[in-house]
């Protein structure tokens, strides 16, 4: 029973509760990636979305984000990378029939939701995924399991929009099992893959994106009027405030963005930018008036 004299304790007996204390820790942060909103830190309630880095977040709260971004004080940290609506995809969840019949004051708590395919608990025991194109989610196993596997046409030297589609075993959209299947909570490196991958995805929709504008300033060259509702900045001075603050969001994500990457991304972003300035300044009459009829076709 020790204090008698006969038992000393060792460094095991002492050193016994951390792993233990550690352990408790890694399994909280576990349910609370996976049963609360990472923005809100609110318990999941559908409508429930996820952003291209698989993180799950109640709708209204990145609704609130996108409004005000400042409403929650690490929000730029945890979905900056998230812009509008657009960058996050309302999922389609199984709620788990188990939830509903137990009551609140078990230990832990069963998960809100489950695969449809194997009723797994989506609890990060197993991975979890959604398809992007239709927000349905599975648990890994299970949708490898309905798909089975790819078919021999699918070889790895076809183009992304020749492969055969696979369909969503819940909703029977059509999708691509390459594309546009998003792990939901992934691990540190498969998300630096993902990050990765985003940043690449911005980098093109950014350039063209940069182009079309630059044409619509262009084609607004000679109509003042027009051409002020584009570039001046707003007279009223609750939509100028809120535009600087986007402004100021954007800067900042876009340096937190480069910090993150790899070097492969980075040189491709540098490139892109001293290639644009030098555009931008050298820009003459010649090329805008080629621009101008290249964006109206695009349009
Ligand atoms: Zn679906």
């Amino acid at each position: 029973m020790g204090n008698d004299g006969g038992s000393i304790p060792d460094r095991r007996d002492l050193v016994k509760s951390k792993p233990k204390a550690e352990q408790a820790d890694k399994a909280n942060q576990v349910r609370a990636r996976w049963g609360f909103c990472a923005l809100s830190k609110k318990p999941l309630q559908e409508p429930v979305v996820s952003c291209a880095l698989g993180r799950l977040y109640n709708k209204d709260a990145i609704i609130e984000f996108l409004l005000d971004r400042n409403v929650y004080g690490d929000g730029d940290d945890i979905c900056g990378h998230v812009k509008s609506l657009k960058d996050v995809k309302t999922l389609t969840l199984t709620p788990n029939p188990v939830k509903a019949s137990s009551s609140d004051d078990v230990d832990i708590p069963p998960a809100a939701f489950v695969c449809p395919l194997t009723m797994k608990e989506m609890n990060g025991a197993v991975p979890f995924l959604y398809i992007t194109t239709c927000g349905c989610v599975f648990s890994q196993a299970g949708l490898k399991a309905v798909l089975g596997p790819s078919p021999p046409a699918k070889a790895d030297g076809q183009e992304p929009g020749t492969r055969e589609k696979d369909l969503c075993p819940q909703c029977t959209k059509k999708f691509d099992r390459v594309e546009d299947l998003c792990t939901i909570n992934p691990g540190p490196e498969e998300e630096e893959i993902m990050m990765e991958k985003l940043a690449a995805a911005r980098a093109s929709k950014a350039k063209s994106g940069k182009k079309r504008k630059a044409a619509v300033a262009e084609i607004f060259d000679t109509k003042d009027k027009k051409r002020e509702r584009v570039v001046a900045p707003s007279t009223n001075p609750s939509i100028a405030a809120s535009s600087r603050i986007v402004v100021e969001g954007l800067a900042e994500e876009e340096k937190k963005r480069l910090a993150h990457m790899s070097d492969a991304v980075k040189s491709l972003y540098q490139g892109k930018s001293t290639k644009a300035d030098s555009n931008w300044i050298s820009r003459g009459t010649f090329t805008r008036v080629r621009v101008i009829p290249l964006s109206l076709s695009s349009c």
